[in-house]
């Protein structure tokens, strides 16, 4: 299974915010620091914000910040909010398979994209920026090379 560069983007977000706690940074700042486009990464700290998972904090000084709710979130779950739950396989589209009314490959993926995301449920973002994540995200922090638009 392969994540889309969304969910990913998503993740990195949010470790990158864990790491620096209080303390709100900007998202231009983390586009930077993470080397994607900012327009990439302002609509995944929407979406992140949207659930609750992270905060936009005003005024001098402001930026993204890492809320209580998203230091403990599930990564499996933000995942699935991410990836949505549809199958791995496309049995139903434009020209869909003549088996899948009873194909028993279909529920198999089901059942290892099941235990793919059970697998990361009980991981936190918190467990995600434990050593030696946490030391590298800090080492990022303030290098922001150019800024794709
Ligand atoms: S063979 Fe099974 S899993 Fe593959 S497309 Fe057809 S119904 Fe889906």
């Amino acid at each position: 299974m392969r994540l889309t560069k969304s969910t990913d983007l998503a993740l990195r977000t949010i470790m990158r915010l864990a790491v620096t706690g209080a303390e709100p940074c900007t998202a231009r700042q983390v586009a930077g620091e993470m080397q994607v486009p900012y327009s990439h990464l302002a609509k995944v700290a929407a979406r992140l914000q949207h659930l609750g998972l992270i905060e936009t904090r005003r005024g001098r000084g402001g930026g993204l910040a890492l809320t209580a709710t998203g230091r403990t979130a599930s990564v499996g779950q933000l995942v699935r909010e991410f990836e949505g739950v549809g199958d791995v396989v496309d049995c139903e589209g434009d020209a869909p398979c003549p088996l899948r009314q009873g194909c028993r490959l279909r529920m198999a993926l089901r059942r290892a994209q099941e235990a793919f995301l059970a697998s990361l449920d009980p991981l936190t973002v918190d467990d995600l920026v434990a050593s030696p994540t946490g030391p590298v995200l800090l080492g990022l922090v303030g290098r922001a090379p150019g800024v794709s638009p």
